[in-house]
């Protein structure tokens, strides 16, 4: 069941042009040899439109019990079938070769952002540029595949831009911010983005990662990032929860019992135009199906955000779209103060109350140098395919 969902979301969209797998899990799972045989996992998935893959950086975090990291690499325990496996900056280019995916992800030492170790956040900030220029060093398909290297740092700002620095005396061609949406304020969190995409090239892309919610990525694009990558909206509707341009919803609430309309009025995924939240509310507890059919509605709605962005962006009217995105998410005005803070730090004349109130001027930071590279990646939402490659945390 899960194979077939997984082609047909992502395949009926018009809008999305990648999508991201796992190499920490493709790398034990199908395997190299398999890819390589397969010729790469375009051609094993059918799939003709771009594909990132993460370096298993991300695992050492959300698996840190089974992980041990030193300078050679790290050492995993499989969650299969508990064999010890080392993955080394070499290791994980190397798969990321065989999987062929178009932009592929440096192997980084990633520090929760909530730890207080600033010895270990500096330890890990440059043995990232270590881990780098291995990666680079080993990449062995530089004309088919970009390497993005990832800017790290947690929550200080000098080594942020110290990561930031480093990585911009390499020869890529786009970036990722990582290391953040793990649990930080969100104060900390926007000026982390921001002070990144302040100092990568305008024309480059820049991918935040890890960013899946509504406001973070209308927020994230606002401070001039262009690309995201999230479980949540699989994870969620796992829970049984749908996103919905007013917020999120839980159909096992009792209240949709009786409720015959859509999950939303106007959504053009498959699940609104035949199911109601009367009868998913019915299955949500007793049927895995209900799972499939509220993450097709999820992706759906974060395609169409994504594609909303990007429009506006081309005609110039992305602050209205930021204004009516707001004013949809929280029709009591009660804006959470970090999203004003960010606003209103990109244009000191511009504050986010002022800009629901009265009409908007024009926002001149947004996004110029996504429109530069339109017609290879901008704003691309990467939707994690969790269903079958998620390790559950
Ligand atoms: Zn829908």
């Amino acid at each position: 069941m899960e194979k077939p969902l997984q082609f047909d979301v992502i395949a009926s969209c018009s809008t999305t042009r990648a999508r991201t797998r796992n190499t920490y899990h493709l790398g034990l799972r199908p395997g190299v040899e398999l890819l390589k045989k397969a010729k790469g996992l375009h051609n094993f998935m059918g799939w003709k439109r771009a594909l990132l893959t993460d370096s298993g950086g991300f695992q050492m975090v959300s698996l840190l019990h089974m992980a041990e990291i030193n300078e050679q690499g790290v050492n995993f325990e499989s969650p299969y079938d508990g064999t010890k496996s080392l993955l080394t900056p070499e290791k994980s280019i190397q798969i990321q070769n065989a999987i062929g995916a178009d932009i592929i992800m440096q192997l980084d030492d990633v520090v929760p952002t909530t730890s207080k170790d600033n010895e270990r956040m500096e330890e890990a900030t440059y043995r990232t540029t270590r881990w780098l220029d291995r990666c680079l060093s080993a990449h062995e398909r530089p004309n088919e595949q970009n390497i993005f290297p990832i800017v790290q740092g947690g929550l200080i700002e000098h080594l942020r831009k110290l990561s930031a620095n480093l990585h911009l005396e390499r020869k890529v061609n786009g970036y990722a911010i990582g290391g953040l949406s793990g649990g930080e304020a969100k104060e900390d969190f926007w000026k982390m983005v921001f002070l990144s995409t302040q100092m990568l090239p305008g024309d480059k892309p820049k991918y935040v990662m890890g960013v899946g919610f509504a406001v973070d990525l209308v927020i994230c694009c606002a401070l001039g990032a262009d690309m995201f990558d999230c479980v949540f909206p699989t994870r969620t509707a796992r829970f049984g929860c749908a996103l919905t341009s007013s917020g999120q919803i839980s159909l096992r609430h009792k209240k949709f019992r009786m409720d015959f309309g859509p999950i939303e009025k106007n959504c053009s995924c498959s699940t609104c135009k035949t199911y109601t939240r009367a009868y998913i509310h019915q299955i949500v507890t007793s049927e895995a199906v209900s799972c499939n059919l509220l993450s097709v509605h999820n992706l759906n709605y974060q395609m169409q955000l994504m594609k909303g962005i990007r429009e506006s962006i081309k005609v110039n009217k992305f602050p209205e779209f930021v204004q009516q995105f707001m004013i949809n998410m929280y029709p009591n005005k009660n804006y959470p103060q970090w999203c004003i803070d960010a606003l209103q730090s990109l244009n000191k004349t511009l504050e986010l109350k002022n800009l629901l109130r009265h009409k908007l001027k024009p926002i001149h930071f947004i996004l110029e140098s996504t429109m530069m590279y339109k017609q290879f990646w901008y704003p691309l939402l990467f939707m994690v395919m969790v269903l079958k490659n998620e390790i559950k945390v």
